[in-house]
């Protein structure tokens, strides 16, 4: 069991990692939590939140499999809760996402304007990052450990849910793993 000491020394170290943690780290741990929440659930592990003015105004995670859903991932979610914002407050927005961001989301992005997206990792799968680009989005590729790793205990756990996915967009998004 632990001390109240050692909770004050883990306290001590996660202030320390948080306040050197720079600001898009800090959100995008944000969006790895949301991720965790969704394996949890017994869902896929990619979570996404918003940010406008350095307040997160909305948070999401991919709940395909908890709502049976084609559409509700982590970015659609966080999209969707968000509300229905006005083009200037769209514009005011970052979205960060803890798993390169698919054609459907990508294109939600363009549509709504949002000026800027932070992707945790773009290694495990490939995005429509190109079109982003393409769109004048400002991409910002992080390539964080913790958020492929929140990604791979999904790959570990249950590397079929995946692939069933997968399989049902006849593999427009790549996993390199
Ligand atoms: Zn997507």
């Amino acid at each position: 069991m632990k001390g109240i000491r050692d909770f004050s020394q883990d306290l001590f170290n996660y202030l320390l990692v948080v306040n050197f943690m720079d600001k898009d780290s800090r959100f995008m741990f944000e969006a790895i939590k949301e991720a965790e929440k969704s394996l949890d659930e017994g869902g896929i592990p990619i979570g996404a939140v918003l940010v406008s003015n350095d307040k997160i105004i909305s948070k999401g995670h991919n709940r395909m499999v908890q709502e049976d859903s084609p559409i509700l991932h982590a970015e659609m979610d966080a999209i969707n809760n968000a509300g229905r914002l006005s083009s200037k407050e769209y514009e005011s927005l970052t979205l960060y996402t803890t798993l390169s961001p698919c054609p459907m989301c990508s294109g939600a992005v363009v549509l709504y304007n949002i000026p800027r997206v932070v992707i945790g990792d773009n290694i495990t799968l490939m995005g429509a990052e190109s079109f982003l680009l393409d769109n004048n989005v400002d991409v910002k590729v992080l390539n964080l450990k913790e958020a492929s790793d929140v990604f791979n205990k999904l790959l570990d756990k249950d590397p079929n849910l995946w692939k069933r996915e997968l399989d049902r967009v006849e593999n427009s998004t790549d996993v390199k793993r």
